[in-house]
């Protein structure tokens, strides 16, 4: 009798079923395959944005590595690359700072913070130097400052234009003085240069700021910004600290700047080539 008998009079749910069950991992999407947009805040689909990167909601321009810059500004295979194998100095023996350096030239496929060489854009010759953001925030070190100074000298020798697209976070904090130093190094470089009658274009991309931006970012003969690229000085924090102010909301954008006369004209970016190419050419284009 007991052998038939129901113990229990109500259902047993098995706490490994169903519901119990541990929830499935979440599927996997590469980062890589989507962006947010800074702009409009849009999660965009990667291809969308094109070979320019641009948001095809809000027209943000998105930061792009030098070697994409490159190959959205020169006519195809006219690029040299030039001064490379400095070797980057480390003053202060900077803790990590060598590892950081190899770190970073494995990521970015760049020997430093700045591509520099000659390259025809749409036909005019130019010296070109390309900074990149992804290269310890372009930060300015002494390799940086010998690398745009030899530019403007072989510019000079040469008798070509110089063409430069900044970027930067400023001073490179891991070589202390010896950073801030290439600020007159290089300005001095561009005042020679200048003094030759030779043309001298800035570009200034998404972000220009610190010692790059009180230095030679704004020296060029012509300034050009693309939209919306920030571009300041000091941090925007700094200063409303500084001054007790609230700032603008387009404070240090590139809009805001032009608005007050620091830039010359905001150029999309798909646009940047020929009119790079017009206004070497109406300064004379290369001599050589
Ligand atoms: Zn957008």
């Amino acid at each position: 009798m007991a052998l038939f008998s129901k113990k229990d009079k109500y259902i047993r749910i098995n706490p490994n079923r169903s519901v119990r069950q541990k929830p499935q991992a979440k599927p996997e999407v590469p980062d890589e395959l989507f962006s947010k947009c800074p702009g409009c805040k849009h999660i965009i689909y990667q291809k969308d944005l094109g070979s320019e990167q641009i948001c095809p909601h809000c027209s943000y321009t998105f930061r792009i590595s030098a070697q994409e810059r490159l190959a959205l500004t020169v006519d195809s295979d006219s690029f040299v690359e030039m001064f490379t194998g400095i070797e980057t100095q480390d003053p202060l023996n900077f803790p990590g700072y060598q590892k950081k350096l190899a770190t970073m030239r494995e990521k970015t496929g760049l020997d430093e913070a700045v591509l520099t060489g000659t390259a025809s854009i749409k036909g005019q010759k130019v010296a070109l130097g390309i900074m990149d953001s992804n290269f310890i925030m372009a930060s300015m070190g002494t390799v940086v400052g010998e690398k745009i100074t030899r530019l403007f000298e072989y510019a000079m020798v040469e008798n070509l234009p110089v063409v430069l697209f900044t970027a930067s976070g400023g001073a490179r904090m891991q070589e202390g003085i010896m950073s801030l130093m290439q600020m007159a190094k290089i300005s001095a470089a561009v005042q020679r240069h200048s003094k030759t009658g030779l043309f001298y274009l800035t570009i200034l991309t998404d972000p220009t700021t610190g010692g790059v931006t009180a230095s030679f970012a704004m020296e060029g003969d012509i300034i050009l910004a693309e939209p919306q690229s920030l571009v300041g000085f000091a941090g925007r924090r700094v200063i409303e600290n500084t001054v007790r102010e609230t700032l603008p909301d387009d404070f240090q954008k590139a809009e805001f700047l032009l608005e007050h006369g620091f830039v010359d004209a905001i150029v999309k970016r798909r646009e940047l080539p020929e009119t790079i190419a017009k206004l070497v050419r109406l300064h004379g284009g290369s001599r050589g």
